[in-house]
């Protein structure tokens, strides 16, 4: 079917890579970025009649559900909502690409060989349990990702101009991921894609897993020496107290947090300590750059490359000021798997005065995801400190589990709670043996592990199902 990486039925579909795709890309963010809050929404709006028509002449699924709704309604509002289970249980016919299909995914992501490398040679694909707790698979063609990446570097990062694109894919820095290795998530295999397409770089690019001791993720880093550092922020208030305690030793420029919502406590002692700006950002399997840091306390909405309407929880409108139950989103910059009006599951407040920065993008804070550190005693008494986000991989991605909550009962002593409707006792074994694993591995085989089958608890404010509730939270 490939031929040269091409294929007769895609001649018009954008590469995986290609310089003049990602100069247009970069030019459109950068000369986008000052614009008024007009002529955002007239960008948006424009893409959006482009998206739909695209996903009704090509997407049987779209095709069909948007029968009954005149061709010429570009209205948002009038379009109808759609989840992460019918999209993944309407796979094949969603996709606006007929040679991508659910079995030739799975073939590439049985692969970690293939962690970065384009499908099919047009498409990146990432994989992601969200946090609705339910597993998805999102492909992006070559435009979307020049669009997430010019929105990365010029917008995020604050890039003056196009022409400084080149100088920061050239300067000296030394860049850190520490997330999730190993699998075709999206931050692990975007830095493999950039690994690949510069591999000048790939020597200042690396990933270090946070499913490590700490101790061990320690001598790493302080044998790479990272001027720029990108994770979780409770790794990233982790690595502080390792820096404060004289076990980590390294000079940062920059620290980038997301995947959590990052707090102001969090913020200002990870600044202190390494001594440089915190900036977070809000992204996703879905969408990679939906929203940035102006450094003034909000996030700012991309809001030229994608819609985010905050819900309740029957769909409807929330004000600003008041924390959604979920947010819709529409991505204007991917066409090969349209998500229009897709329900993402993150709650999400949009600010009710213009932030101070004067951006005309709109300001969110997002909930997130608000699991705690678990710390638990070892044999010596020591305290072993537990990431959530190493507890939720090992658990989601290693035990094939998504409904679940890791609740801590005592210093040595955790009960792992699972929805008796999800997960049967084979269910139960494989949660025993990977955080059996895990635990062994930080050093804390001492802490002991009760499983229940009951219901789970929910967030007294967003409503979200907690992961991991640690002792100090309360029960
Ligand atoms: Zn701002």
């Amino acid at each position: 079917m490939t031929v040269h990486g091409r294929r007769e039925s895609q001649d018009f579909a954008p590469a995986f890579f290609d310089v003049a795709q990602s100069l247009e890309a970069a030019w459109d963010v950068w000369s986008s970025t000052h614009w008024g809050a007009n002529h955002l929404e007239q960008a948006a709006q424009r893409r959006l009649r482009q998206l739909v028509a695209a996903a009704r002449e090509a997407s049987p699924y779209y095709r069909s559900l948007y029968r009954g709704i005149p061709k010429d309604a570009f209205d948002l509002a009038q379009l109808p909502i759609v989840t992460k289970s019918e999209l993944m249980a309407h796979f094949d016919a969603a996709v606006t690409d007929r040679d991508v299909t659910r079995r030739l995914i799975h073939r590439f992501l049985a692969d970690h060989n293939r962690v970065g490398h384009p499908l099919d040679d047009r498409y990146a694909v990432w994989t992601s349990s969200g946090t609705t707790g339910e597993p998805g698979i999102f492909v992006h063609d070559g435009r979307a990702l020049a669009v997430y990446e010019a929105l990365e570097v010029i917008r995020f990062r604050r890039l003056l101009s196009p022409a400084m694109l080149a100088a920061t894919f050239l300067a000296s820095d030394r860049y850190a991921l520490v997330g999730a290795t190993g699998g075709h998530f999206a931050g692990n295999a975007s830095v493999e894609r950039l690994r690949l397409l510069y591999p000048w770089l790939a020597q200042r690019m690396r990933v270090f897993s946070i499913l490590q001791p700490t101790s061990a993720l320690v001598d790493q880093l302080n044998e790479y020496r990272p001027s720029l550092l990108a994770t979780y922020p409770t790794a990233g208030d982790l690595l502080a107290e390792e820096q404060q305690g004289g076990r980590l030793a390294i000079k940062l420029r920059e620290i980038w947090t997301g995947g959590e919502r990052l707090s102001s406590a969090q913020r200002s002692h990870i600044g202190a300590v390494f001594g440089c700006e915190v900036r977070d950002g809000y992204g996703a399997s879905e969408f990679l750059a939906m929203a940035w840091d102006c450094g003034r306390g909000a996030l700012h909405v991309n809001a030229d490359w994608i819609f985010l309407e905050p819900v309740d929880e029957h769909y409807r409108p929330v004000p600003p000021g008041v924390a959604s139950h979920t947010v819709l989103l529409t991505n204007l910059a991917n066409r090969v798997q349209p998500l229009i009006r897709y329900d993402l599951g993150d709650s999400v407040t949009l600010l009710p005065a213009p932030c101070e920065c004067g951006s005309a993008f709109p300001a969110i804070r997002v909930e997130g995801r608000c699991d705690d550190v678990v710390g638990v005693s070892d044999a010596a008494g020591r305290t072993v400190k537990l990431l959530p986000l190493a507890l939720t991989t090992v658990l989601e991605d290693e035990a094939s589990v998504h409904r679940y909550q890791l609740v801590q009962a005592g210093p040595t002593a955790l009960v792992l709670r699972l929805d008796p409707k999800a997960a049967d006792e084979q269910a139960a074994r494989r949660c025993r043996e990977s955080l059996g694993r895990f635990l062994q591995a930080q050093g804390a085989a001492n802490v002991t592990l009760d499983i229940e089958h009951c219901s789970l608890q929910r967030h007294p404010v967003s409503g979200k199902l907690r992961h991991v509730v640690a002792n100090t939270a309360g029960r």
